[in-house]
């Protein structure tokens, strides 16, 4: 079975559960109307489903090839590009004055979100793309902005983000590459990067790399670190393509999953440096790169959601067809589909609960960028900014996580032809898995949650996060719907163990740093479960107000609210009292 985008989900997660159309009424986003998202996202889910989707398996057999430099993607992939960037979805939030549409993130989250769930492997590189264009656009000089936005924008030459090396992984700080300045103000980049998304491929005649590198006069670690634009072919005076720089893909990894999206390593300086440009200002760079990294954290949270509804899909079409076993009351010659079996019926609920949590909370992350960007407010504009620095953790690394279980739950609906290649819930289940990894681990997105964002505003921006979804609770527990069995119960509980876990870490922050970071990772899943819980209620109040697939939505929401958001006592408990055993495991770990 193939995707479906589902559209009603996304439409209605997009409106109402994340406040979208409140947000159009109030003029945020010009004379944007609904009938306008709804045809975006319509012609996004279109071409994904009939375009994208049916290129994933052949992405996933065929894989790369690479032969003296030069790797060709999957037959189909080439084409499907083009025809994706022609039809606009490269610069969907792209700045007019480069080309862009300038529609709102929010929308484009729907959009990637689709692009993923159809393929991730042919996603993630023109994802990167769109991170490299905020980051240009936001800290990029004037000439450079004029040389290359209007070409990256509208898709004619994509971006790579260049971090990795071997010794420098989650440790950026560690990186060696050398950049060294030339007389005519650019530079020469020298070393070698890993693991780079479509470092090199066939979609387009030129690549522009945005590479971390360090001055020989720079300071030790982090801040030390320059941004560099890096051409794969240096361009004319009149910006036609002229020679090839001094840099080139060494190899492509072979990998679990995402087979079809090369992954390169990189070599710059064969022939003494590759010609490199400063983005910003010399051992600034990891700012700059950390406007591009917000991005396409949020993106690959989206990248979860998307594999955990492909998976979802699958697995309850499955269920519905397979019949095994029987149900009380049935005649011994018949067999049941499997979907009657509770166990079987848990299972794609957990899936298709865990699926829309995460969704709202990537949109949720989406919007509150929208406001920082958009409100007329000052102070709206940095509360927002706050909101959407506090969620951008939670939305990578709560949607990959989730993503991860629900694929595996996928084989697991599936039996033994789960396990079986052919049925394609394996491969969902390998694909899945970078997205925890990648774009700074869900380790270490747990570790900037705690570290970095609670304390924003002295904890301000999370205690408004907290009142928030208390007042989501409130208006559950007023509207009393019989249909909500427990919801506004065990929501409520999980909002008060998120605040009191909150407390707890910040106390700790400043006098038992290890402590607070013993707790982070199930902090973060706390974090998750409450707020997916949470606006799925604020979602299906909407539903009860506007009659609109009301049952559907009470049922996921409850579902959530009583067999997922019911872990956040026991992971409240793991956090405030579980840190002095972590750390003192010694014996555990001889
Ligand atoms: C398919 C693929 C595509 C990729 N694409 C790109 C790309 O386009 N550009 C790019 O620059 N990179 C890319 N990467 C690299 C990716 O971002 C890194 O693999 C990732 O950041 C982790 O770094 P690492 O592999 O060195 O793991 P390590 O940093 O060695 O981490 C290993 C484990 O230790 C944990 N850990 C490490 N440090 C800490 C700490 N301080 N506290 C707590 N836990 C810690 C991690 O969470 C992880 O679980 C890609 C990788 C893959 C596999």
């Amino acid at each position: 079975m193939t995707y479906r985008a589902p559209l009603t989900d996304i439409g209605f997660a997009l409106k109402y559960g994340t406040a979208l159309a409140p947000e159009i009424e109030q003029g945020l986003f010009g004379d944007l109307t609904i009938d306008d998202v709804d045809a975006i996202v319509a012609e996004a889910g279109r071409f994904a489903d009939e375009v994208i989707a049916p290129l994933n398996r052949i992405g996933d057999t065929f894989g790369t090839q690479f032969k003296d430099g030069v790797v060709t993607t999957a037959p189909g992939w080439k084409e499907a590009y083009r025809d994706w960037r022609l039809a606009g979805w490269n610069s969907v939030t792209a700045p007019a004055a480069w080309g862009g549409q300038a529609l709102p993130q929010i929308v484009n989250a729907a959009c990637t979100e689709m692009w993923h769930a159809a393929s991730i492997g042919f996603a993630n590189g023109p994802m990167l793309t769109m991170a490299a264009i905020d980051a240009l656009n936001a800290h990029g000089s004037d000439t450079l902005k004029r040389t290359y936005l209007e070409k990256l924008v509208s898709g004619e030459w994509m971006g790579t983000m260049q971090l990795t090396e071997p010794q420098a992984g989650s440790d950026v700080g560690a990186l060696r590459t050398r950049a060294e300045r030339a007389a005519d103000g650019s530079y020469r980049v020298t070393g070698q990067k890993i693991f780079i998304t479509y470092g090199e491929h066939d979609f387009t005649d030129n690549i522009i790399h945005f590479v971390l590198a360090r001055l020989p006069d720079a300071p030790p670690g982090t801040r030390g670190i320059s941004l560099f634009l890096v051409p794969k072919f240096l361009l004319n005076p009149d910006g036609s393509l002229g020679a090839r720089n001094d840099v080139r893909a060494h190899s492509v990894e072979h990998k679990l999953g995402i087979h079809g999206s090369p992954t390169c390593t990189m070599i710059f300086g064969d022939a003494g440096g590759a010609t490199a440009f400063l983005i910003g200002q010399e051992n600034a760079g990891m700012a700059c790169m950390f406007t591009m990294m917000n991005r396409a954290r949020l993106a690959v949270g989206l990248q979860g959601v998307g594999i955990a509804e492909r998976a979802t899909q699958q697995a309850l079409a499955y269920a519905r067809e397979r019949r095994q076993g029987r149900v009380p009351g049935m005649k011994s010659a018949e067999m049941a589909p499997i979907i009657a079996h509770p166990d079987v019926r848990r299972m794609v609920l957990t899936m298709r609960a865990l699926t829309q949590g995460a969704r709202a909370i990537c949109y949720a992350t989406a919007i509150a960028i929208d406001r920082s960007e958009r409100s007329s407010d000052e102070a709206a504009r940095k509360t927002a900014l706050q909101r959407a620095s506090l969620l951008t953790p939670v939305a990578k690394a709560f949607s990959t996580d989730i993503a991860n279980e629900v694929a595996s739950l996928g084989v697991q609906v599936h039996g033994g032809m789960g396990y079986i290649e052919e049925t394609g819930a394996a491969q969902h289940f390998r694909d899945a898995r970078i997205a925890a990894i990648y774009e700074g681990t869900n380790g270490i997105q747990a570790i900037d949650l705690v570290t970095r964002k609670l304390p924003l505003s002295g904890g301000a921006a999370v205690a408004a996060h907290l009142d928030e979804l208390r007042g989501i609770v409130q208006s559950l527990s007023a509207s009393n719907d019989p249909a909500f069995g427990w919801t506004a119960v065990r929501l409520a509980d999980a909002v008060e163990s998120l605040a009191r876990a909150t407390n707890w870490l910040l106390g700790k922050l400043d006098k038992e740093p290890d402590a607070a970071l013993a707790g982070a990772s199930p902090y973060l899943r706390l974090f998750g479960l409450a707020t997916g819980g949470c606006l799925l209620a604020q979602g299906a109040l909407a539903a009860l107000r506007l009659n609109a697939d009301t049952a559907a939505r009470l049922a996921v929401t409850r579902f959530f609210a009583e067999h997922c958001a019911v872990g956040a006592g026991a992971l409240e408990r793991t956090v405030v009292e579980g840190a002095a055993g972590l750390l003192g495991a010694e014996a555990a770990l001889a």
